[in-house]
């Protein structure tokens, strides 16, 4: 369900600056931060490159708590590179945090990433072997020495020191990367599985996991970074090649269906534009007779506005939020996770007492929040209540970066849609099928990620992955970056 209940976590956002006229960049970095902090609420982090030093100032917490005005002002330099981190992999130390850095070689290397690395096993292997010690256990610092010791063996060339990374790696990545000469760098994955967008005027160039974050800097999107390209930014301007030549897109369709804030262009496509359609398309597939369509807030609403244009009925808030409640612990039964549900959402009685509703959320994954929700509609006075769902059932795990676990923990794995509507006490449940999610984004099949609604993947490990995991019913219960690890 939505994030206000249980939905699958973000998976990190970063930021990176070039500023040609030598202006300071932290504060501009720290703005962009804070426009995409849905994407990751456990650490924040900066690194700035000042008179050949990589600067950085990085922990847990929310850029607002991370970063004081003082970290700021010493946080010199005109090109920097910032991250926000959810923990996909299972952990969320301290030194998790990101930018990471290394002192070698020459000036060093900093970098931060979203995605993740699905074949971590193997090149964090080889990586110690090289006597290269990460402090921790992120894939992004692994990448980092990568990339270092390809540099050390391409006698600095950077083209080719990612060009060799990218086709060692597997998985998600979007990197920015600064080098202690003076470049930033940014580079995304043959498929491109995660946003990378970028904008270019003659004062500076921003990249960003959103395009949110180049709005609050007053810069308007020029492109995103393609599939396989990398891009390097230095005195001498910009340059950029694609080292590694996709034969497919795989986009992840998440960020269309939750991740993005609906103000992001992703792919040059609408993320609020793409919702509404999701709940425009749902009316016409799920029709329902009711008095009142109801979002549960926040990610559903412009898929709810959606569903009420196409049927014509009325939008309502019949849900409200408590956006300060932060988190909550994992509840381990029932009947506490009810109460987790009634801390973040309260129903409007005066709105739906006596009244029909269809709720339009975006996901179930484990399902176990749409009993309480169900439950506190109709306490409220709701005298029908039917759900649509803006994603395809979630039937298998994630290996590229988002926390959707394994596959017993995953509600549409285990139970048919009957039986999840029976157990969650709805009149009616219906979810978004494959092509009415693509004719909502406006993308073919073969441009996007439906890893976890097709149990087909757009990577060899991925599938490799996935295969060892149904084929072994102990596996079945890792979590898959337990697997990946
Ligand atoms: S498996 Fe699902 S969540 Fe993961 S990248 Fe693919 S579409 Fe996105």
């Amino acid at each position: 369900m939505s994030e206000t209940t249980e939905g699958p976590k973000h998976s990190c956002g970063f930021f990176g600056i070039y500023s040609f006229s030598e202006k300071p960049v932290s504060i501009r970095i720290y703005n962009g931060l804070m426009a995409i902090q849905h994407r990751g609420q456990d650490s924040a982090g900066i690194t700035t490159l000042s008179e050949g030093k990589l600067l950085t100032k990085k922990a847990p917490g929310l850029v607002s708590e991370v970063f004081s005005e003082n970290d700021l002002e010493s946080l010199t330099g005109s090109i920097g590179i910032g991250h926000v981190r959810y923990p996909t992999t299972g952990y969320s130390l301290e030194e998790d945090a990101q930018p990471f850095v290394v002192r070698y070689p020459k000036n060093g290397l900093a970098l931060a990433h979203n995605g993740n690395i699905a074949n971590m096993g193997p090149i964090s292997k080889i990586i110690r072997e090289k006597g290269r010690n990460p402090s921790s256990s992120c894939d992004a610092e692994y990448m980092l020495h990568w990339i270092a010791e390809e540099l050390i063996k391409s006698k600095g060339d950077i083209w080719k020191a990612v060009e060799s990374t990218m086709k060692a790696l597997d998985g998600s990545y979007s990197v920015v990367m600064l080098t202690g000469e003076g470049e930033l760098i940014a580079f995304r994955d043959p498929l491109g599985i995660k946003p990378m967008c970028m904008a270019a005027d003659k004062d500076r160039v921003i990249f960003a996991s959103e395009s949110t974050a180049l709005d609050i800097n007053n810069m308007l999107i020029t492109r995103d970074v393609q599939p396989g390209e990398v891009v390097i930014v230095s005195k001498k301007g910009i340059k950029s090649k694609v080292v590694v030549k996709p034969n497919k897109k795989a986009l992840c369709m998440f960020e269309y269906v939750y991740f993005a804030r609906p103000d992001s262009i992703i792919d040059r496509r609408s993320v609020y534009e793409a919702r509404f359609r999701l709940g425009q398309i749902l009316a016409q597939k799920a029709p329902a007779k009711a008095d009142l369509v109801v979002p549960v807030p926040d990610t559903s609403r412009p898929a709810a506005c959606g569903y009420s244009d196409q049927s014509g009925i009325p939008m309502a808030e019949g849900l409200i939020k408590n956006r300060y409640i932060g988190r909550t612990f994992i509840m381990p039964d029932q009947g506490k996770r009810d109460l987790a549900v009634k801390l973040k959402l309260n129903p409007l009685r005066t709105v739906l007492n006596g009244k029909r509703v269809v709720i339009i959320d975006d996901s179930i994954v484990r399902g176990t929040t749409l009993r309480p929700i169900v439950s506190l509609l109709k306490e409220a006075g709701a005298t029908e209540v039917h759900v649509r769902i803006t994603c395809p059932p979630i039937i298998s795990p994630c290996f590229y970066g988002v926390n959707i676990p394994t596959y017993v923990e995953l509600a549409a794995y285990k139970h048919t849609v009957e039986e999840i509507r029976k157990k969650s006490g709805a009149d009616s449940l219906v979810y978004m099928d494959i092509e009415g999610l693509l004719r909502a984004i406006g993308m073919p099949k073969s441009a996007l990620c439906l890893g976890c609604i097709t149990d087909y993947y757009p990577t060899p490990v991925g599938n490799a992955l996935a295969k060892k995991i149904r084929n072994s019913k102990a596996c079945k219960t890792i979590r898959c970056w337990e697997m990946v690890d």
